[in-house]
């Protein structure tokens, strides 16, 4: 096999070094990931020797440049399932909720979790929506029997993360897809943190609209993607004004492209673009069912280890994609951050931009590991040693 753990890959990633050349154990990959050889040359030659704009050049080589960037588009949107008319490319998952948060023709009640990243909250109070919640079950994911009783006629959207980028916890997203069409909702999903850990495939789930960003998918940073049924674009205004969103201009009277372009104003980000691509062929080689299960291996073994530890509280289900929230008594996440920093681990300590999910947690932050395709043993046994090593400094 391609992907025999992460032995195989790890020499891909020159960032999982430290500066003076030490295996580093990079457990933020949640936060983002580290890039491949792959993806780095990919955007090396898109900013080297291939650069050119896009859309309008004349030239051979504005030519061949669109011709890449609209490739990356339709590998984008076939990484999850969708086609290239689909598929809108935007600064990151951030930019693509707030895209449908403002522009959905629908605006009413909007259905959200406690798990929620800030991003899939703050867009929805900004845009004027009214904002409902749905309760966590005791271990974490989305309690979808209580988004049953919730829903009502007046619910035009619901948007859920399909992978918690605290607890880990993977939404039954079809599910959900079911219960929000039931009422006539359509659902979001907020696909950061699943597009690098589970194969999705939107037409499968039945979702309506899908939002991720590259640099969480060994990608660039600056790039993300919107996914939305053709039927939905279309009938959604453009938000953001500029070149390349238009048909034709006059000062009476502009009419706007169709889909994608309606919602990329502007010159697009044409270096990530490629970059994108280039990470969706790199995870596809090695396969997402196969990273699924190698992070689901680690979380195993960590959360094992972690719930034999009579200090250390662990937060989310057992079944965890990848992700493991904790808390240490007597020991502010902070600390223990800045202490395993010395051990060269890189785990997260705060909020995770999740503060209404601390405030339901019951505590104002939490350490969290996070894996990806890279992630080995090695990185598990290290963080349980720094951890060994802070409770003896904290006695
Ligand atoms: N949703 C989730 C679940 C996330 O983990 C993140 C990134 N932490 C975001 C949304 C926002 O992504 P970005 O900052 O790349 O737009």
């Amino acid at each position: 096999p391609a992907f025999a753990g992460a032995r195989d890959v790890r020499k891909d990633f020159p960032g999982l070094v430290t500066a003076e050349g030490k295996p580093w154990h990079y457990l933020d990959t949640a936060a983002t990931a580290q890039k491949p050889r792959a993806v780095i040359d990919a955007v090396s030659r898109a900013i080297g020797t291939d650069y050119a704009t896009v859309h309008r050049g004349v030239y051979t080589r504005s030519a061949e440049m669109t011709l890449g960037y609209e490739a990356a588009r339709r590998r984008v949107a076939g990484f999850i399932g969708g086609r290239e008319e689909e598929l809108v490319l935007t600064r990151g998952a951030t930019e693509a909720i707030n895209l449908v948060a403002y522009s959905y023709p629908r605006k009413g009640r909007v259905l959200l979790s406690t798990l929620e990243h800030h991003s899939n909250i703050v867009p929805w109070q900004l845009a004027g929506w009214q904002v409902d919640v749905c309760p966590l079950t005791e271990d974490g994911r989305i309690d979808l029997d209580a988004a049953e009783r919730m829903l009502t006629k007046d619910h035009t959207m619901v948007a859920f993360a399909h992978v918690s980028n605290v607890l880990g916890s993977v939404l039954d997203a079809k599910r959900a897809a079911e219960l929000a069409h039931s009422v006539g909702a359509k659902l979001l999903l907020d696909g950061c943190q699943a597009v690098p850990r589970l194969p999705v495939d939107v037409s499968e789930i039945g979702c309506d609209f899908y939002a991720f960003s590259a640099h969480k998918l060994y990608g660039p940073t600056g790039i993300g993607a919107l996914w939305g049924r053709a039927e939905l674009l279309d009938a959604m205004p453009p938000w953001q004004g500029g070149g390349s969103m238009i048909e034709k201009v006059t000062f009476e009277n502009t009419t706007y492209a169709p889909p994608p372009q309606r919602f990329e104003a502007g010159t697009p980000a044409i270096v990530e673009a490629i970059g994108f691509a280039a990470a969706c062929d790199y995870v596809e080689r090695v396969g997402t069912e196969r990273i699924h299960a190698h992070e689901c291996a680690l979380v195993g073994h960590l959360r094992e280890a972690l719930h034999g530890m009579n200090d250390v509280t662990l937060f989310g289900p057992a079944d965890s994609a990848g992700i493991v929230s904790f808390a240490m008594r007597g020991v502010h996440p902070h600390d223990l951050g800045t202490i395993l920093d010395e051990e060269h681990v890189a785990i997260r300590a705060g909020h995770h931009c999740a503060q209404p999910l601390m405030a339901h947690l019951g505590v104002p932050a939490t350490a969290r590991a996070s894996f990806g395709l890279y992630s080995d043993e090695s990185d598990v046994e290290a963080l349980l040693r720094g951890i060994d090593r802070t409770r003896r400094i904290f006695g």
